[in-house]
């Protein structure tokens, strides 16, 4: 049997698990598919340039071969079924204008993480910041 929460992945139609991450000191529970690496949340939910550093490059990656790299086309809310608009700069972002929910993969949560750098101070920084600088090639 299945919660009636869990949600059905746009990008993929695979079912999307509960994932609770702390972020920003904050116990959140965001919807993550594991097989292609969709990341889905409310707005609700946290800033999303905080919850996708939180998320990592690990768990918002696509974990079959399939779908790495692969554009997410027209996928549509889980929660009202409207086609999620493409973030204007970012690729692989959409927002859900209904629900203001966001659904993000791959460079798209790497893109959102580091959006919400930019307006951090940089005192606030932290080691893990830095080490994610590092690995994406940002100075910092
Ligand atoms: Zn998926
Ligand atoms: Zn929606």
């Amino acid at each position: 049997m299945y919660r009636t929460t869990c949600r059905i992945c746009p990008a993929c139609r695979n079912e999307m698990e509960e994932t609770p991450l702390v972020a920003d000191g904050e116990q959140v529970v965001i919807d993550i598919c594991r097989r292609c690496g969709a990341v889905y949340f409310d707005l609700a939910d946290g800033t999303p340039g905080i919850l996708a550093r939180a998320i990592g490059p690990e768990l918002g990656s696509a974990t079959t071969t399939a779908e790495v790299g692969a554009p997410i086309t027209e996928p549509r809310c889980p929660d009202c079924e409207q086609v999620m608009v493409p973030h204007t700069s970012l690729n692989q972002v959409f927002r859900c204008d209904s629900c203001c929910s966001v659904l993000c993969r791959d460079e798209g949560v790497r893109g959102l993480a580091s959006a919400c750098a930019v307006y951090e101070p940089r005192k606030q920084r932290t080691f893990s910041d830095r080490l994610l600088d590092l690995i994406l090639g940002r100075s910092g």
